[in-house]
C-alpha cells in the first residue's frame, strides 16, 4: 500500500483484505509502503525485490496499476499482479444480479482490459517477447478487436435493456409483491442477514424477478409474502472505472419498497456515523428517501447493551430509530421482520396462508 498520511488507513486496510476475501482470495501478507509510487514498479525496487522473493501466488495492489507496472510486476514476480479496481470488478461480476448490471460489469472489465492489452500489443510489436502469455501478436491483435466490437455490442444492448426494465418494473408492481432490498457497506453483515431472513433454499418462484435476479428471495411474513434482495452494497473509494457498474446495482435498490441499511455496530463511532452519513447521501442521490430506510445495526453480539444504547447518539443523527439484531446469533430477527410486515405496502394474504 503506497500512500502517505492516508486518512482511516487501518480501516481502509481493514476493507481492502475483506474485499479480496469476498472475491474469493485468501490473504496471506499485507505489504505497506510511504512515499510516492514508483511508475514503473508501483513498489520502490528495493521492495518489489523483497516481495518477489516471499510466498503468495497472486500480489494485489490497493492502487490501480498501469499496464506497464502490471507487466513489470508480472515479470519481477513470475505471478499475478492485479489491483483493487479488478477486485472490486470481481466482486461485481459475482454478485451482479440485473442482467442490466451484468452487461455494465462486462463493459467496465473490456474497458479495464482494453489498455492492458494495448501494452502487450505495442510489447510485440517492438519485438519483445510476451513472457509468460505466450500469445502471438495475431491473437492479441485478434482478441483487441474482439474486445472493441463487443464494446460497441455490450452498449447497444444496454440500451435494449434499459428501456425493457421500465416495463419489467411496471410488470412487478401490477403482481403487487413488496420488495424488500438490504444493503450497507462490505462486511456489515449483508448476506448473513439476508440468509438469517429467508434461508437459503427458498428462490422466489414468481418468474419475473426469478429469472432476473439471482439474489432474491421470498420471505412469508405471517403470510404476507414479500421478496427480499441481497445488494453488493456500498464500497469506500470506488474507482471512477466503475461509478457506472455501481449505478447500475443501485437500480435494484431504487424501485425497492423497503431499504434496511445495515451497519457493523461493532466498528468504532465514527466509523458507523461515516458509513450512515455517506450510505445516506448515497441513496439521496438517487432519489430515496429516509422514510423508506430502515437502520439496522448488526453484530450487537459482539457489543454490550450499554454499547448499543450508546449508539442512539449516533445513529438517532440520521434516523429517529434503529433495529439492533444479531445476524449471527438471530437476535432482534423477529423484531425485524414485525417491522417489515408493517413498513412493506398492502396487506394481501397468500393463497397457500389463506387456505391453510
Ligand atoms: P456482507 O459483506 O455485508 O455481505 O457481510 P457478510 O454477511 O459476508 O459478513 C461479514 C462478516 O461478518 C462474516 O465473517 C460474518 O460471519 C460476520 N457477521 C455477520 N453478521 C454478524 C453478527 O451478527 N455477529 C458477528 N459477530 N459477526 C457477524
Amino acid at each position: 500500500y503506497v500512500g502517505p498520511k492516508t486518512p482511516n488507513l487501518a480501516y481502509k486496510l481493514e476493507e481492502f483484505v475483506s474485499l479480496a476475501e469476498v472475491a474469493g482470495f485468501e490473504v496471506v501478507d499485507l505489504i505497506t509502503q510511504f512515499g510516492r509510487a514508483d511508475t514503473r514498479f508501483y513498489l520502490g525496487p528495493g521492495k518489489a525485490e523483497a516481495v518477489a522473493a516471499k510466498d503468495f501466488d497472486v500480489f494485489i495492489a490497493y492502487h490501480s496499476l498501469t499496464p506497464l507496472q502490471v507487466f513489470n510486476l508480472e515479470r519481477l514476480f513470475k505471478r499475478r499482479a492485479l489491483d483493487r479496481v479488478l477486485v472490486i470488478l470481481m466482486i461485481f461480476e459475482k454478485r451482479a444480479g440485473s442482467i442490466e448490471s451484468k452487461l455494465q460489469i462486462e463493459l467496465a472489465r473490456l474497458r479495464y482490459e482494453l489498455p492492458k492489452v494495448k501494452e502487450y500489443l505495442r510489447r510485440a510489436k517492438m519485438g519483445e517477447q510476451l513472457g509468460f502469455m505466450g500469445a502471438g501478436e495475431y491473437i492479441v491483435d485478434a482478441y483487441y478487436r474482439h474486445m472493441v466490437k463487443r464494446i460497441s455490442t455490450i452498449r447497444r444492448k444496454l440500451e435494449e435493456v434499459r428501456r425493457s426494465r421500465v416495463m419489467h418494473i411496471a410488470k412487478r408492481k401490477e403482481a403487487g409483491v413488496p420488495e424488500v432490498v438490504i444493503t450497507g457497506y462490505t462486511s456489515a453483515g449483508k448476506t448473513t442477514l439476508f440468509n438469517r431472513l429467508v434461508g437459503e433454499d427458498k428462490l422466489v418462484d414468481g418468474k419475473p424477478f426469478a429469472t432476473l435476479e439471482t439474489y432474491s428471495r421470498s420471505l412469508d411474513l405471517w403470510g404476507k409474502r414479500v421478496v427480499v434482495t441481497d445488494t453488493i452494497g456500498f464500497i469506500d473509494d470506488l474507482p471512477p472505472l466503475l461509478v457506472e457498474s455501481f449505478h447500475s446495482t443501485l437500480q435494484e435498490i431504487i424501485d425497492a419498497d423497503v431499504i434496511l441499511l445495515v451497519v457493523d455496530g461493532s466498528e468504532p463511532r465514527e466509523e458507523i456515523s461515516r458509513k450512515i452519513e455517506t450510505s445516506v447521501a448515497t441513496l439521496g442521490e438517487v432519489g430515496i428517501s429516509r422514510d423508506r430506510v430502515i437502520p439496522v445495526v448488526n453484530k450487537v453480539d459482539k457489543i454490550g447493551v450499554a454499547e448499543v444504547k450508546n449508539l442512539r447518539g449516533i445513529v438517532g443523527r440520521y434516523f429517529s430509530w434503529f433495529i439492533p439484531v444479531s445476524a449471527l446469533t438471530g437476535f432482534g430477527i423477529e423484531a425485524l421482520k414485525a417491522v417489515l410486515f408493517f413498513k412493506t405496502p398492502g396487506y394481501q394474504i397468500s393463497r397457500t396462508a389463506s387456505a391453510e
